[in-house]
């Protein structure tokens, strides 16, 4: 049935919705764009009457760069907008989560079920003392209760920050440090890979260091013994379950704070990103019904992004519960206790949507076809991907092996900067080329900008650039209004710097070619790593690389790759050899890898993305920078050693 992957991967080679897509799609018509382009606040304004005000604002958008106030003098909360409603319109008895502990335990929650238990939460908040506009760190694994906890703070009007429950002790001290939070939700432990992280003991550990935290929630989760100090650790099952199922929802101003969010720090220290309210939701709201062509009554949307980075705040509890979605929920790792439990959780619920990461997609390349193959992925009818650019090899993939070259799929650039999507194809209407995210949503303006900021032609490359404000955007650097001018818009004035490299094909679509930090230079060309290691992905021997530039006296910066074969293959001179070849016919000579040192693993934030400038470390034998949202330190140590023990083929 499925093609060969030559001709999805040729050159030219676009994928329309088909018509079966397309007859129910929300979407389908391309004037779409002319319509926001004519009144872009006019089409956001809109956008925002999908969502249930207390009071309406008065004005659109005050825009004084680079602070922006949208919705100004409206009035809402965005729990009820999340749940009540829903619940007032008779839909209570829908299913809001089905949730999957990784030992196999399940739940279900409809949304009559989450609003009650959201209400304990909030009125346990107040009881504990936490009050409007305090912040409140959340600390916890993937389990029901955590989505729950960031709305009963939503509800009352204190501002969460949640933390991944993969971060350290000192971690936490500084993000909770950072926000002076009051009080800290945990839970005992959580399920990872069949053993127990035991969060608790690593929150004890830095609450010694955290004067502002008061006291804390932990929920019972792993049921392993753990101590709990008087005064300050309160059991969930003990104060929440006490509290009353009814809590008036605090009306919020739509530029009220809602959260804090500290970046993945692939770049350097991570930055608190702010969140507000009104703007927030309506662009989260509206993404997720239009990009995910979202049918309440009949989808079972799933995005695997863990709750401790935006893709989790936007698209698993925000966009998906204003929108009445039914989602999944999982809570451990994909190869537990097989590698094919993501397909058999598809099977299982019969997901519809199904939103997960480039760095997933070549796991499961590397694994093989054999897992999802033994699945029925027949209910799947749209896929989508973020966090890194998706190489055409991974799209193809995708599209097959998961996809049965039936579901459309949406590549979507943003940041947790943007707070929702951004670049991206809406499935109904939009022709996708694999790689590219295609297209600015309506109302997003977006360019492509040289070193002195104009717009660069097409076909052409350079600088991402945002051109307006949108309604969902930054609010600031939490404590550090310096850093969010100085980060995003000193460099080119009146736009909002990306910090990535893209480029425009002649017919206008948007290739995102990874951080501008990491574009290299050799023999005074620029190569971007995307092109580099998606060229070396294109190799079927090759399930993953990342690429850096080395520094190199006599061509600026040399290529060295770092690469992970697919199951089957293994490493050898001639394989090197042919790697280094396929690139050069794909891109050219220049961009050959100059070494090439095979890994099992590369190094990644714990959200997933590589982290090029450790290997750039390792590359170059200096000190590694900062490493403290590096997921597993000894992966970056073994690489070293092997790197270092290469013989030099300079
Ligand atoms: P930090 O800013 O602290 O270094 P980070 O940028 O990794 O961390 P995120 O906000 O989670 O933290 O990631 C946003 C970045 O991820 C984007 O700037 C871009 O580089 C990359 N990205 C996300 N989605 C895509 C996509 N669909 N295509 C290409 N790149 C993407
Ligand atoms: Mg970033």
């Amino acid at each position: 049935m499925n093609e060969p992957i030559e001709a999805l991967l040729a050159e030219g080679r676009t994928f329309a919705p088909s018509s079966a897509f397309a007859a129910r799609a929300l979407i389908t018509d391309a004037e779409v764009y002319a319509d926001a382009d004519a009144d872009w606040e006019g089409f956001w304004a809109r956008q925002a009457l999908a969502l249930d005000w207390f009071d309406e604002w008065h004005t659109v958008l005050e825009w004084n760069l680079p602070d922006a106030k949208w919705f100004v003098g409206g009035k809402l909360n965005v729990s009820y907008n999340c749940l009540d409603r829903h619940v007032n319109a008779g839909h209570g008895g829908q299913v809001a989560f089905h949730w999957e502990g990784e030992p196999g335990d399940e739940r279900v929650l409809t949304y009559r079920a989450l609003l009650d238990e959201v209400s304990r939460i909030a009125n346990a908040l107040t009881a504990l003392g936490v009050r409007k506009g305090d912040r409140v760190a959340i600390y916890m694994g993937m389990v029901p209760e955590l989505p729950a906890a960031m709305l009963a703070c939503a509800r009352i009007g204190a501002a969460h920050s949640v933390i991944f429950g993969g971060f350290t002790a000192n971690s936490l001290v500084d993000r909770i440090n950072d926000a002076r939070a009051v009080a800290v939700i945990t839970a005992d432990g959580a399920w990872r890979r069949g053993s127990i992280v035991h969060l608790k003991d690593i929150v004890d550990e830095a609450l010694g260091a955290t004067p502002t935290v008061r006291s804390t929630l932990v929920l019972r989760r792993t049921g392993h013994e753990i101590a709990m100090t008087e005064g300050r650790d309160h059991w969930w099952h003990e104060l929440v379950a006490a509290q009353s199922p009814h809590c008036p929802p605090e009306p919020m101003d739509a530029e009220d704070l809602l959260f804090i969010l500290y970046t993945s720090g692939t770049t350097g220290k991570p930055k608190g990103i702010m969140h507000t309210t009104g703007g927030y939701l309506t662009q989260v709201a509206f993404t997720h019904k239009h990009v995910f062509d979202l049918h309440p009554e009949t989808d079972v949307y799933w995005c695997t992004a863990d709750c401790g980075w935006v893709t989790g705040h936007s698209y698993i509890v925000y966009g998906p519960l204003a929108n009445r979605a039914t989602s999944v929920i999982y809570e451990g790792t994909p190869d537990f206790p097989d590698k094919d439990r993501m397909w058999r959780t598809v099977e299982k619920y019969g997901v519809t949507i199904y939103y997960t990461a480039p760095t997933a997609i070549r796991t499961h390349m590397k694994w093989g076809d054999e897992f999802p193959e033994r699945c029925d992925l027949s209910s799947l009818r749209l896929l989508g991907s973020v966090g890194e650019p998706i190489n055409p090899e991974a799209w193809v993939w995708y599209w097959n092996t998961i996809g049965r070259a039936t579901c459309p799929i949406v590549d979507t650039w943003w940041q947790t900067e943007t707070g929702a999507i951004m670049i991206s194809p809406l499935p109904g209407a939009t022709v996708c080329k694999p790689g590219s995210a295609t297209f600015p949503l309506p109302g997003i303006g977006a360019d492509i900008i040289d070193d002195d900021g104009r717009s660069v032609a097409v076909p052409g490359g350079g600088y991402l650039a945002l051109t307006r404000p949108w309604p969902s955007m930054l609010r600031g650097i939490w404590g550090d209004p310096e850093r969010y001018h100085q980060t995003y818009w000193a460099r080119f004035g009146d736009k909002y710097f990306a910090g990535d490299g893209a480029k425009r094909d002649a017919e206008g679509y948007f290739w995102l070619l990874g951080r501008v930090d990491d574009i290299m230079l050799v023999s005074g060309h620029n190569i971007s790593t995307t092109e580099v290691e998606s060229a070396l992905v294109d190799h079927p021997a090759v399930a993953e690389a990342a690429v850096v530039g080395k520094a190199d006296p006599t061509t600026g910066q040399a290529i060295a790759a770092f690469v992970i074969l697919r199951a089957g293959n293994d490493p050898s001179d001639v394989l090197v050899g042919e790697l280094r070849d396929h690139v050069g016919r794909l891109i050219g000579p220049i961009a050959k890898p100059r070494s090439i040192l095979f890994t099992e693993d590369l190094p990644k934030t714990r959200s997933g993305k590589i982290m090029r400038r450790l290997l750039q470390n390792v590359a170059e034998d200096a000190e590694l920078g900062d490493t403290t949202t590096l997921a597993d330190a000894s992966v970056v140590a073994g690489i070293k050693a092997r790197y270092l023990a290469q013989p030099n083929d300079d």
